[in-house]
């Protein structure tokens, strides 16, 4: 029989499986059984719509056996089986081609790639060569007459071939490797160990884990001594954790769940756990990751729920149980009002679905809510690696959600380095205040330099930071908070002055209209208008933007790839008329007025953030001044 080679990338997770230093080796037996409960939920299903399945719910089970004397491991099941080309596939490839992609990502560090890969993707039926020289794959898929078996050893390769197995399912047998001086294999050939794994990892396995068990018992027939009874035991309690009563549960059993089911190795940052009854009966338990998922912010992400009926799954990703802007929790939903064979179509128009969804979008709000108000830290936590959903979420769909998610939202501000909400703000506006102030920027670091700020800061008037490329779009949907309006420091209908000082510095734009309209010319399209401006402080000169569209909006919706391309912002150049250049503006000739107005706008757009069109020029008039 010829040997075959694994595919390359295989052979690689293989190699890193056979020599792990990962030293959570008995996890293999958690990834086998839940392969072969996967596998009896696909004979299951079918079961359900197709007479040809002669078993019934209650003839499923998963066989565990020892051997001792050939240090043998047997899992076996009598789920859908796998034919000759599955096999193949699927254990001599790693279907899961993000599995590499992430393993380079972190070539850097060995520990993490080891770790990481087997925790993230449950690599799964490799894992088994972490505790075994050999492993047998005897699989016969359902309906087929012809089983095969797939044997073998490590990275060199394995062979195939046909064999006879009486019912659909499959048998794998683990060669447990030989004790060394740091590694005790045999462990894993003793009944109470396999038991205690079984009861760590996969109690909650819908299927009976069934195992031969011996107990010493009294003999009936001599007084005082002992025989030893073999009963078939069944392992696990079956009870899903989210059915079991939340005082029976301690928070390990809840994260180490999480990081079997959901595939992370971080402990979650929140558990929700929650039993409804009313219009829609239901318990759900959902998480939320501490990190966002690798490939959170790749196409390839799915958002959704596990959805069960009856403990039983009927579909691995319901996308409609949660809102986009939670699409990074996990979890389940079960139901008992939902029907079992339901097809995906029928599940979009479901009534029962729509009022579950309900409920746990203000579940998850009240639950943030709380964590907002009670572990601040926490909330933090949460919101620097999912905040931005938020904000997304109040700007999506024309704002509809905007109200229950305001509350949610944090901002740094010019007040320090802590964040603050929109309550808080509002709470601590000057009695002079009306509105809601805000300036945006690559970072914070920027946004502080702004000339703008200072005047806004000098009347006592918090500024929210916005750094994020949604924050003024979200900002825009919510349109007030409060009845207090947003009002952008760089927009130029931004005014604080007194009305004698408003009087003064329009007669002093009114003066020098000749002037300022030279100025406007200079820049040949450039700006709306140059005003003379007395909101400066010391800084000599500052654009903004008139009407609609900010400065920030613009880079944004120009960074786009698609429709909003083109769309420009209105600028105003603004001249401190109480700084030094006014006066130089004032006295200089045509060309020299020129020049200085070029100066101006191009220093003051590499302010706000803009690039400049022509920057030798800027280079050349700043080396001809000096
Ligand atoms: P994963 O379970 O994460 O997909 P595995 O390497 O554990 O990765 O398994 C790869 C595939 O092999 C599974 O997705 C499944 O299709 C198939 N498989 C594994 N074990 C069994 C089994 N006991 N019965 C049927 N199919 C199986």
């Amino acid at each position: 029989m010829r040997k075959k080679q694994f595919k390359a990338e295989s052979k690689k997770l293989l190699d890193m499986m056979i020599n792990s230093i990962y030293t959570n080796k008995e996890i293999f037996i958690r990834e086998l059984i839940s392969n072969a409960s996967d596998a009896i939920d696909k004979l299951y299903f079918k079961s359900l719509t197709d007479n040809s399945v002669s078993l019934s719910r209650n003839d499923f089970k998963i066989r565990i056996d020892i051997d001792k004397e050939n240090r043998t491991l047997t899992i076996s099941d009598n789920g859908i089986g796998m034919t000759a080309d599955e096999l193949e596939q699927n254990l001599g490839t790693i279907a899961k081609s993000g599995s590499l992609n992430f393993k380079e990502e972190n070539a850097q560090d060995e520990n993490a790639q080891d770790i990481s890969v087997i925790g993230q993707f449950g690599v799964g039926f490799y894992s088994s060569f972490m505790v075994s020289d050999r492993v047998e794959v005897v699989s016969k898929a359902f309906g087929e007459e012809k089983a095969n078996r797939w044997q073998s050893s490590g990275a060199d390769g394995y062979t195939m071939e046909e064999c006879d197995k009486e019912n659909a399912g499959t048998v794998i047998t683990l060669h447990i490797k030989e004790d060394t001086e740091n590694e005790d294999y045999s462990q894993y050939l003793e009944q109470y160990r396999i038991s205690e794994l079984v009861k760590k990892y996969s109690d909650y396995i819908r299927y009976p884990i069934v195992m031969e068990m011996s107990h010493q018992v009294p003999d009936p027939e001599k007084e005082g001594e002992y025989i030893t009874e073999i009963n078939d035991e069944t392992l696990n309690s079956m009870v899903p954790i989210w059915r079991k009563a939340k005082s029976e549960i301690k928070k390990e059993d809840y994260n180490e769940f999480y990081k079997n089911k959901f595939f992370d190795y971080t402990d979650p940052l929140a558990v929700i756990h929650t039993k409804v009854e009313g219009q829609a009966t239901f318990d759900a338990l959902m998480y939320i990751p501490e990190n966002p998922p690798y490939d959170f912010y790749s196409k390839e992400y799915e958002k959704g729920l596990q959805l069960y009926s009856n403990g039983v799954l009927i579909m691995d990703k319901c996308a409609d149980l949660l809102p986009d802007y939670f699409s990074f929790v996990k979890g389940l939903v079960d139901s008992a009002d939902l029907s079992l064979n339901i097809s995906r179509e029928m599940l979009q128009q479901d009534h029962q679905l729509k009022i579950i969804a309900k409920a746990i979008d203000k579940k998850i709000k009240s639950e943030l809510a709380k964590m907002l108000k009670n572990d601040r830290e926490k909330y933090v936590k949460f919101f620097k690696a999912f905040g931005v959903q938020l904000k997304y979420g109040v700007y999506a769909d024309y704002g509809m959600n905007k109200d229950g998610l305001k509350d949610l939202l944090l901002f740094k501000s010019s007040s320090g380095d802590d964040y603050v909400t929109l309550k808080e703000y509002v709470g601590r506006m000057a009695d002079s205040q009306n509105d809601i102030y805000y300036a945006c920027g690559e970072n914070e670091q920027k946004i502080a330099l702004l000339p703008q700020l200072d005047a806004v800061k000098e009347k006592g008037y918090e500024v929210l930071y916005f750094t994020d490329d949604v924050d003024e779009f979200a900002i825009q949907m919510l349109m007030e908070y409060e009845g207090k309006h947003f009002v952008n420091i760089c927009k130029n209908d931004l005014d604080l002055s007194s009305d004698a000082e408003k009087e003064e510095i329009a007669k002093k734009n009114e003066d020098s209209k000749e002037l300022l309209e030279k100025m406007k010319e200079a820049l040949d399209g450039g700006v709306t208008e140059v005003k003379f401006s007395n909101k400066l402080g010391s800084h000599p000169v500052a654009i903004t933007a008139q009407g609609y569209v900010s400065l920030e909006m613009e880079k944004v919706l120009n960074a786009m790839p698609s429709s909003n391309q083109g769309v420009k912002a209105q600028l105003v150049l603004e001249v401190n008329s109480n700084h030094p250049v006014a006066e130089k503006l004032k006295n200089a000739d045509e060309e020299t007025l020129k020049k200085y107005t070029k100066l101006l706008y191009a220093s003051a757009r590499l302010i706000a953030g803009l690039d400049i069109d022509n920057p030798t020029e800027f280079s050349d008039a700043v080396a001809e001044l000096m």
